[in-house]
């Protein structure tokens, strides 16, 4: 299994500390330019930056909405749920 030195997680504010005042189209503008740069991207690293970018913008915005790191792993325990019910992940 992995532990928080094999699986860094993504820096949740900016140089500034300022992401509280983002509205939500602030937050979807700047997914969007981290995937425009994914799909830009010639290198496989650089494609794998761009969208660990784009990952570390939709972590920001959860906890920029008061979804912290315990509220988040619920999250995703629901979503991961949600989807191997519908069929799209392999069975444990
Ligand atoms: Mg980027």
């Amino acid at each position: 299994m992995y532990n928080a030195c094999d699986l860094p997680r993504p820096v949740v504010r900016d140089s500034k500390s300022n992401v509280s005042t983002y509205s939500e189209l602030d937050w979807v503008y700047r997914v969007r330019e981290e995937l425009d740069e994914a799909l830009a991207a010639e290198t496989w690293a650089d494609k794998g930056e761009e969208i660990a970018d784009a990952i570390t913008v939709c972590v920001s915005w959860l906890e920029s909405l008061g979804f912290t790191e315990r509220a988040r792993a619920e999250l995703f325990r629901r979503v991961n749920a949600k989807n191997q019910a519908r069929g799209y992940m392999e069975e444990k």
